[in-house]
């Protein structure tokens, strides 16, 4: 008897880690049903295309990811922040067979099921009980909401995914120990707006191990602690809450690491930017009331007395709508007062449908470059002090890559792919593996250390 042709997809996954998650989740769904993943456009018997659209350049990179796959194999689903952004996709290649939006997994289940009916065998086709993970296997993203309640002006997020919706906690923390019984090392919390967590639900009591556990990010935080794996919190605005997690990476619970998007420094600019909390620097001060720049410097001084280890990374947008030179300059005053660790700065660029759009004053592309510049140019060297000083120190790293020449590591102040590096020379080590080592060399970004 003729062996039946088992259905392949292939898939392309474009976009930011909340994206990369929705993509896990979509091809868990399909191994578990029985498709095969396939990386050939040749072997596939149709392809699904997660797209981003985001900025201007994400959106040209989903569609011509959408038109190459037409090309190569004919049969495309789309699905992803570009497929909310009305009839982009459809108007550029109207041969596409469905269109959905972000985390909309049984919808594009659905279009799988109408143009490429399933082979589903429940007792061959084993899925490991983590899903599907498109991260190398030592570390994982783990998504804890969707959505925002924000709406900040430059952003189009919350019309592309709407509200902030929690996921059940019990559900959260059986991923995260999935992952971890697999063999996961670190675990990188993701979000919208991480320490919304739960807001939307009015932090609802749920179950983890037989025991009740409110959904809210420091209770989560402290029971993926107790998991036995790196815990990093990124996408963190700085909500009153914040000051509660510091303790627990003062206690080696997660790591003394946090991403906390502060944009800008100058109050007018951010509530142009209708950042969250409305006032200076989007923050609510220690007592919860709005407060300026300064208190922002003073709780920044509070987090580190508590946890001196903690690593700061935040991004800011520069030459956003009618920023003058004086509130620049109040940025780059900020910068050097607070001396984060890690900096992400980028030019206010226009996302179409977002409101910042119509504000006054667009200022000029070469001028948005040359704060750019400036602005780099002093987190450089306040990045390249704080890693000197750390030469000479003893810092445990996670090992990401190994060569013919040495590994490349990653210590507890270093988030994969936006972070620095420990480079490590001539020893066998193994992905995947803690080590300690004492660091020897520093630059602006990364560091060298050799094995102790
Ligand atoms: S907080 Fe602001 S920037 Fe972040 S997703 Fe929400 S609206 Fe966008």
């Amino acid at each position: 008897m003729k062996k039946p042709h088992t259905p392949s997809i292939g898939f392309v996954s474009l976009g930011c880690p909340k994206a990369a998650t929705d993509s896990e989740h979509i091809l868990t769904r399909m191994r578990a049903e029985g498709y095969v993943i396939t990386p050939s456009y040749k072997e596939a018997d149709l392809v699904v295309v997660n797209t981003c659209g985001f900025i201007d350049s994400a959106v040209a990179e989903s569609l011509e990811a959408i038109g190459e796959a037409l090309q190569e194999n004919g049969k495309v689903i789309v699905t992803g922040c570009l497929g909310a952004k009305g009839d982009i996709v459809r108007n550029a290649h109207p041969k596409v067979l469905a269109v959905t939006g972000p985390h909309a997994t049984d919808e594009v289940m659905e279009a799988v099921h109408h143009h490429l009916p399933r082979l589903h065998d429940p007792y061959s086709d084993l899925v490991p009980a983590q899903g599907i993970r498109l991260t190398p296997s030592h570390f994982a993203y783990v998504k804890i909401s969707e959505g925002c309640n924000h709406r900040c002006t430059f952003c189009i997020i919350p019309s592309l995914r709407g509200d902030l919706v929690s996921r059940p906690v019990g559900d959260v923390m059986q991923e995260a120990q999935n992952l971890v019984d697999a063999g996961v090392k670190e675990l990188l919390v993701i979000s919208q707006d991480t320490s919304a967590y739960g807001v939307d639900v009015k932090y609802r009591t749920g179950f983890w191990g037989g025991r009740p556990m409110k959904t809210r990010m420091t209770e989560l935080a402290a029971a993926m602690g107790d998991l036995g794996a790196w815990v990093r919190l990124h996408y963190v605005y700085p909500y009153p809450s914040v000051d509660e997690v510091i303790p627990l990476m003062a206690a080696g619970k997660i790591l003394p690491y946090l991403d906390i998007p502060f944009q800008h420094a100058n109050e007018r600019i951010l509530k142009l930017m209708k950042r969250p909390g409305g006032s200076a620097a989007g923050l609510a001060g220690m007592d919860g009331k709005p407060s300026n720049s300064q208190n922002v410097l003073k709780r920044i001084g509070q987090w580190r007395s508590v946890c001196p280890d903690i690593t700061l990374r935040s991004t800011f947008i520069v030459g956003f709508p009618g920023e003058t030179e004086e509130e620049f300059e109040e940025l780059l005053d900020f910068i050097e007062a607070a001396q984060l660790d890690r900096v992400g700065a980028f030019k206010y660029s226009p996302v179409e449908g977002a409101l910042a759009n119509e504000l006054p004053d667009h200022i000029d592309p070469d001028e948005q470059e040359d704060r750019l510049a400036r602005l780099m140019y002093l987190q450089e060297e306040i990045s390249a002090e704080k890693l000197a000083k750390k030469v000479g120190k003893t810092l445990t790293v996670l090992v990401d890559d190994v060569d013919a020449e040495g590994s490349i590591a990653r210590s507890a102040a270093d988030a994969p792919e936006i972070d620095g590096l420990v480079y490590i020379n001539g020893e066998d080590l193994e992905v995947g593996e803690f080590v300690t080592v004492k660091i020897t060399d520093s630059d602006e970004h990364d560091l060298w250390g050799e094995v102790v």
